[in-house]
């Protein structure tokens, strides 16, 4: 860790506390060379993510949220809680491996929705009428439209 005043690469750790919620290490730092004395703080990548909502706000990224937003649409589905895990797991990898650490909701609300669309047809329709906050009944009737389509296609008369 580079001492901010000199720049020297030599600083040692003098003091390391826990936050209470355990999310992150504040460290108390010493410059070697200048003495300068420093606080670093130290949480896992993942917690740095940010979402940014329709309203402009960012907020951080929180996991339980997202399982909250999945467990209404798949409510008194056969949806298991493995299940919803599994879709909470693909969703936050998808967003680890993106360059960018703001994530527009809409993206989220995107991969969740490809996730469930296999999942569960019904929670799918559920989750996007939620997250499209679709302002006409027209456009809740397409996306219906789109889903019984695929559905469809995805038919395999047997041979
Ligand atoms: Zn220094």
């Amino acid at each position: 860790m580079q001492c901010p005043d000199c720049g020297d690469t030599r600083t040692r750790v003098i003091d390391t506390e826990t936050s209470t919620d355990g999310s992150s290490v504040r460290r108390r730092r010493e410059c070697q060379r200048c003495s300068f004395r420093f606080t670093t703080y130290e949480r896992p990548e993942w917690d740095s993510l940010q979402v940014k909502k329709r309203d402009g706000s960012i907020e951080p990224f929180e996991r339980g949220k997202l399982r909250v937003g999945i467990k209404r649409a798949v409510e008194k589905r056969e949806v298991t809680d493995d299940a919803v895990t599994a879709i909470v797991d693909a969703v936050e990898n998808s967003l680890q491996d993106r360059q960018t650490r703001i994530i527009n909701s809409s993206l989220i609300g995107e991969l969740v929705s490809e996730q469930l669309r296999d999942v569960d047809k019904v929670a799918y329709i559920r989750f996007v009428s939620v997250y499209k906050a679709f302002s006409e009944p027209e456009e809740f009737l397409r996306e219906l439209d789109a889903v019984l389509d695929a559905e469809v296609d995805d038919f395999e008369p047997p041979s």
